[in-house]
């Protein structure tokens, strides 16, 4: 074994610890197919470890107050913002990751912490009014320990959108994150801890989803899930947690639409589709990567597209697909569209020029001559995949952006707002961004469809980590009326 490659341990209870089988995975760079590190691969015994240090943790921290907690949470984002560079560092080494929109996404991890740092100072519960002699509230209680599952592809951000609101709310947590990408996640633990979060509240424990996932779902401890990762993961874990009736949030895939009209501002329309094939290369769940156009400006659109997307360099301006798999299924994906009478107005290949040569990448592609019932037209491709389609009504519009199983965004470019607004609230999917929109952490994120249930992301991703308990109390008969 060779000794510069970083070897990474589990979390638990506020240290690193070796996994109990003393093995480790490789974690290759997408860039290059280099080792970069060995991760502990977990098994249900570390499991079990780190469950019960947070079963151990949780009465204290679940009776701190919410200005106690909301203290930690703070020193936590700004610990993630003192090790921004190594931790842009570490994502970019095994998810393959561009440095800029790497540092955004992490930026955006601290803001997490921040944010439900701060609301949680506004948790409350209700009085209701029962008559003279009776005190009735209620109270937002944790749940105990809860799971968190992340997929590879925003690691620490993904697992922030969870942990945060989960420890604000008073919860322990056993954070499990992809085995792609996991050591972000372990550098969360000791920069928690360094921030004065008490040991056994995070844990995190790596490695596979059937050694370490599975595990942790069924764990009697655990009394919460929240999973972010594919349809398929989504519905095993869901089968799971519904045997034990354990509440599972669930954020799940997409193949969501950007629909533009003939009277939007074309040019603002095309940067933001190729925003969606270029950025982390269309491996984000809600890419707008389903192009559908007013068909009198199909051509021009798709012509502006590839003038943005003509001369974007590999490593550069757009990553690697993250791993050989994955890579392999999208290439399958592209032959078969071929196939079935799509062309590729832009891309459409492997990229080979001037990359290293066990470099995964696939070159920003435009599909057109898509029928909306064509394979690459309705499964999730997570690569730089723009599939176009023409309508003619906004009726064949609508039809259209329902075409899939999906719900999860959709993104509306047109000159006149208020057809916009219509069109949001006609659209079945969790957010839905008209010319532009900004949608920050306050605001809630989730899918309609098979898309997910649950929403994360702003104040209600708070009480989604919370449960609900009445007290009513009879009064003494001392005069009160
Ligand atoms: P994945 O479902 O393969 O894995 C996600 C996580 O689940 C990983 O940590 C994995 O180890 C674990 N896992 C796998 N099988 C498991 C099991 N049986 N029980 C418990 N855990 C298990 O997903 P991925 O390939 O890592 O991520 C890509 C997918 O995630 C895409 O579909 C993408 O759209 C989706 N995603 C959704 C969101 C969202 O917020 N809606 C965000 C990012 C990614």
């Amino acid at each position: 074994m060779s000794t510069t490659v970083p070897q990474f341990e589990h979390w638990i209870d506020g240290h690193p610890v070796p996994p109990v089988s003393g093995r480790h995975v490789d974690s290759t760079s997408p860039h290059d197919g280099e080792l970069v590190f060995r991760v502990a691969d977990g098994s249900a015994e570390d499991v079990e470890r780190a469950v019960t240090a947070a079963h151990r943790a949780q009465p204290a921290w679940g009776r701190t107050t919410t200005t106690e907690r909301s203290r930690v949470l703070t020193s936590i984002a700004a610990g993630i913002r003192e090790n921004i560079d190594r931790l842009v560092e570490l994502e970019c080494a095994e998810g393959g990751k561009l440095p800029v929109p790497a540092r955004i996404e992490l930026l955006i991890a601290a803001d997490y912490f921040e944010y439900y740092g701060s609301i949680v100072r506004t948790l409350a519960g209700d009085t209701i009014d029962q008559g003279p002699r009776n005190l009735t509230y209620t109270r937002h209680e944790p749940y105990g320990v809860v799971a968190v599952i992340t997929p590879w592809n925003g690691p620490l951000n993904q697992g922030s959108r969870g942990i945060a609101p989960a420890l604000a709310a008073g919860n322990t947590v056993v954070l499990k994150p992809s085995e792609f990408t996991s050591t972000t996640s372990l550098e969360l633990g000791r920069i928690a801890a360094e921030a004065g979060l008490p040991d056994g509240v995070l844990n995190i424990v790596t490695g596979l989803g059937s050694t370490v996932g599975v595990p942790l779902v069924s764990h009697h401890l655990v009394r919460r899930i929240g999973f972010t990762g594919s349809v398929t993961t989504g519905r095993a874990i869901g089968r799971i947690a519904a045997e034990r009736v354990i509440p599972v949030g669930l954020e799940l895939g997409g193949k969501s639409p950007i629909l533009v009209f003939a009277d939007a501002d074309l040019d603002a329309a095309a940067r933001a589709a190729a925003m969606a094939v270029l950025v982390n290369s269309g491996q984000v769940c809600s890419a707008t990567t389903r192009l559908l156009v007013e068909r009198s400006v199909q051509d021009e659109l798709v012509r502006r597209i590839g003038a943005i997307l003509d001369g974007k360099r590999p490593g550069a301006d757009f990553g690697p697909i993250v791993t050989s798999p994955q890579f392999d299924k999208m290439l399958g994906m592209l032959a078969t569209a071929r196939q079935e009478g799509a062309h590729a107005a832009v891309g459409g290949h492997k990229y080979e020029d001037g990359v290293p040569e066990r470099g995964l990448y696939v070159q920003p592609t435009v599909l057109t001559d898509v029928k909306p019932d064509m394979q690459v037209a309705r499964e999730e491709v997570f690569g730089p995949v723009l599939v176009a389609m023409p309508f003619d009504t906004e009726d064949e519009a609508v039809t259209l952006a329902h075409a899939t199983e999906y719900g999860l965004a959709a993104a509306v470019w047109c000159g006149d707002a208020a057809r916009g607004i219509a069109l949001a609230h006609r659209i079945e999917a969790g957010q839905v961004a008209v010319n532009g929109g900004v949608m920050g952490v306050e605001t809630p994120f989730g899918g309609y469809r098979t898309s997910g249930i649950g929403r994360e992301k702003g104040i209600a991703a708070l009480y989604e980590y919370t449960q609900l308990k009445t007290v009513s109390v009879t009064l003494p008969d001392q005069g009160i009326n």
